[in-house]
């Protein structure tokens, strides 16, 4: 019996096989570009997120480009932030890409037989699983009371962020003045590079850069980083400096601050690199936000209704809603009746929506995802928790939300929160899902609390 069993699983196996494709590269993409010839690129998986890449250029001499393009979303999707490009030999190939989707490789190669290997390396300092969801949340029998750390800050259903691209002069004269009328923050991709030799055009930046200072000091606005001339690079070196020199001048508009900033290299810029993207988001404390973000420039037609459209959806999923302008102004990308029809709208749903800089949001994200909630000890009138904040506290220091639900009816006036060295911390009602609950807010951290129940 259990030989026939084997034999109808190996005949099964064969089967399957054979409906196989030549390889299934679960998504990924691979061809030669632009190219007519006889030269040959032949791709097989070899473990998740790394594939070989065999290249025969037959009778062709002339150095070949490969395309390599990443699945970059669903269950296939390859971490693209963490991928780099090696030889036979283990040295890292120079990649293209272009700015805003990285997923996408040119891989130049000489005409001359060889195997390659496109890779996710492990991110340094590897990964410590981050707690699950259910150890977001806390209830506690004896006291009856039910304790977690909001999606969004405040108990807010979604975030939206503002984002502002190329430092241009409408964004001070325009775009802080109209979101200040609004008390909204915006986060500004800056170019804070200086005008470099042999360019003709002089730096935005440069030439506005007391308003940018400005804005800095006011300190209602969130600075990102857009690279420092909105470029591109040739080489590590480059790169290098065009990631790192701009986050050195936000750091300097903004003193004293986390070093955390979103990073988005640009559109339409090309990016020469043999490291993989997550060295340099590590290397100068960024985060990549160069996807996901939908454009509000009006030449894509119907903004500020799609924008309405596109609010709701988030609202109702709870989820994170990205919008990006370039300049604001009769004539230019998005025009001043657009940009403001559109801020009333974010500005109807304010009492749901949590609109925030993209780092503030990051962050937040970030935080949620690496904390927990453990019981300390509890009696009919007093509970001790632990919070548990796996982040970096000099990076990651937006405050957390936590909400108290009481399982029959939750009177705000009976209940005192206090940290661990006896401190009272302030709170507030609100209602979830229809029900009564007391907010309040934590640094995002390790630290015992304990609620009070006074008679
Ligand atoms: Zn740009």
């Amino acid at each position: 019996m259990k030989q026939l069993s084997l034999i109808i699983a190996s005949a099964l196996a064969l089967v399957l096989l054979a409906a196989l494709p030549a390889a299934d590269l679960g998504g990924v993409i691979v061809k030669l570009e632009a190219h007519q010839g006889p030269a040959t690129v032949v791709a097989r998986p070899l473990e998740p997120f790394k594939i070989q890449i065999a290249v025969d250029p037959k009778t062709e001499t002339k150095p070949l480009l490969i395309r390599v393009e990443l699945p970059n979303s669903g269950q296939r999707a390859w971490p693209a932030a963490d991928v780099e490009v090696h030889n036979a030999q283990g040295k890292a190939l120079m990649v293209r890409r272009t700015g805003t989707e990285w997923f996408k490789m040119l891989i130049p190669v000489p005409a001359v037989a060889g195997n390659y290997f496109v890779q996710a390396v492990q991110p340094s300092g590897g990964k410590t699983a981050p707690p699950s969801d259910k150890e977001r949340v806390l209830a506690d029998g004896v006291t009856g009371l039910r304790l977690g750390i909001a999606k969004w800050h405040d108990g807010r259903k979604a975030a939206l962020s503002i984002r502002f691209d190329d430092s241009h002069p409408t964004q001070l004269t325009k775009a802080v003045p109209i979101l200040r009328e609004h008390g909204f923050r915006g986060t500004f991709m800056l170019n804070p590079g200086a005008s470099e030799p042999g360019n003709r055009r002089r730096s935005d930046f440069e030439t506005h850069q007391a308003g940018w200072e400005a804005v800095a000091r006011q300190g209602d606005h969130e600075f990102a980083n857009h690279s420092a001339h909105h470029r591109g690079a040739t080489g590590d070196q480059d790169m290098e400096a065009e990631i790192g020199g701009a986050a050195q001048a936000i750091w300097k508009l903004a003193p004293g601050r986390s070093k955390l900033m979103a990073l988005n290299l640009g559109g339409g810029t090309k990016w020469e690199t043999t490291r993989t993207l997550r060295y340099y988001l590590d290397k100068f404390h960024q985060f990549d936000a160069s996807e996901n973000s939908t454009g509000m420039d009006d030449s894509y037609g119907n903004r500020v209704a799609n924008f309405r459209r596109l609010l709701e959806q988030h609202l109702e999923r709870g989820l994170w809603c990205r919008i990006h302008y370039h300049y604001i102004g009769e004539g230019l990308s998005s025009s001043e009746a657009n940009f403001r029809a559109a801020l009333d709208i974010a500005k109807e749903h304010q009492a749901s929506l949590w609109i925030a800089g993209m780092a503030d949001i990051h962050k937040y994200q970030a935080e949620r995802n690496a904390s927990k909630l453990t019981l300390v000890k509890s009696d009919p009138k007093r509970l001790t928790f632990h919070l548990t904040c796996l982040t970096d506290a000099a990076l990651y220091d937006q405050p957390l939300t936590l909400e108290i639900m009481h399982a029959q009816s939750l009177d705000a006036g009976r209940i005192e929160i206090k940290n661990a060295h006896g401190k009272a911390i302030s709170s507030r009602t609100g209602k979830a899902e229809g029900a009564a609950v007391l907010r309040f807010e934590v640094p995002p951290r390790d630290g015992m609390y304990s609620l009070e129940m006074t008679p």
